[in-house]
């Protein structure tokens, strides 16, 4: 058992913010008229979809690579990811000039692989399941001196996340409530903290899906717990927290004030109206927020922030889903 790591703050995340300025998009902030009547406060949406690579995953991923030492820089970082946190990690690797290996299961789909490969990473397909190519990780971490780069429970990566929170702060200097697309609890974690220091009195609202919320359920159990991953429209969100879990589960349980879960139903609408009356299209684990206002799970007695936290959906499944078919990821595999 190690010591307890102090949370990361918001001198951190304001020499992230520096750190990363070169290679991040300040994200733009939109008023929703239909959710500001629906809800009777204004809403805004951080359009964190539009940022590079499609998610706000580009921002941890340029911090850790940023504060790697020269020589680590000179071996490289490897990751294990079939989604955003590989597509970020990929990119901000190339631009620093710096290795990235990212390493599959064979059964990764060849839309995430090609996906991917052309943000410039090496990808490397072992083994019959995640973590199987977590093996390859470990072997070379130990074997070829590659740093590896996790996707929420690191302090580089919570400190980048949290440059999002600095950016509402600028945005929306009155903001009361923010909800934050929840999953290992980096990108809450991070902007938690950036907000509540300067804001302590602001609310972070957590949202997960119903369909294997693991930070919900490890809060509930007060402990880091193996979760089940389901199927679901926030395919973003999946997996566990880690039962080494370092920061994050201790962050997310200090700063959070509430999770809300949405049925996939509710991400299908979130999906839909943000596209006919938001104009914007965004992936399911980015929908949540707006998910849970039109489902009247959020109150709010002052202006509310959805955080869009990314765009990378199938665009078949998203025509499906804005058409009103019926669309039911969790008859299929995970
Ligand atoms: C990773 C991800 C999340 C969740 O972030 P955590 O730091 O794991 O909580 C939310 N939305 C999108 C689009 C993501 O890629």
């Amino acid at each position: 058992m190690s010591a307890p790591q102090p949370f990361v703050d918001l001198e951190e995340i304001a020499r992230a913010r520096t750190v990363i300025a070169g290679a991040v998009r300040v994200t733009p902030v939109s008023v929703s008229a239909s959710l500001s009547d629906l809800i009777g406060v204004p809403v805004h949406l951080k359009l964190e979809q539009s940022q590079i690579t499609g998610s706000f995953k580009l921002r941890g991923a340029a911090n850790a690579v940023a504060s790697l030492l020269d020589a680590e820089k000179r071996r490289g970082v490897v990751a294990v990811s079939t989604g955003n946190h590989g597509r970020g990690l990929a990119y901000a690797a190339r631009a620093a000039g710096v290795r990235c290996i990212i390493c599959m299961s064979r059964l990764v789909p060849q839309a995430k692989i090609d996906g991917i490969k052309a943000q410039g990473a090496e990808v490397r397909i072992v083994g019959n399941s995640q973590d199987e190519a977590q093996e390859e990780v470990d072997r070379l971490v130990s074997a070829d001196g590659l740093s590896m780069i996790p996707p929420f429970d690191h302090r580089a990566v919570i400190a980048g996340q949290g440059t999002l929170g600095l950016e509402i702060l600028d945005q929306v200097p009155d903001a009361a409530t923010v909800l934050v697309p929840l999953s290992g609890g980096g990108l809450l974690s991070g902007v938690a903290a950036a907000l509540k220091a300067r804001r302590p009195q602001i609310r972070i609202i957590g949202i997960s899906m119903e369909r294997g919320a693991a930070m919900h359920a490890c809060l509930a159990a007060r402990k880091p717990i193996p979760v089940e991953e389901l199927a679901t429209l926030a395919d973003s969100l999946g997996g566990g927290i880690g039962l080494d879990n370092q920061l994050t589960f201790a962050m997310t349980r200090a700063l959070v004030d509430a999770v809300i879960l949405v049925s996939e139903t509710e991400i299908a609408a979130g999906i839909r109206h943000l596209y006919w009356q938001e104009r914007q299209i965004v992936e399911g684990s980015g929908a949540v927020g707006v998910a849970a206002l039109l489902a009247g799970k959020i109150a709010s007695s002052g202006p509310v922030v959805a955080i869009l936290s990314g765009g990378n959906i199938d665009m078949g499944q998203h025509h499906r889903i804005i058409s009103g078919e019926d669309v039911d990821v969790t008859q299929e595999a995970a």
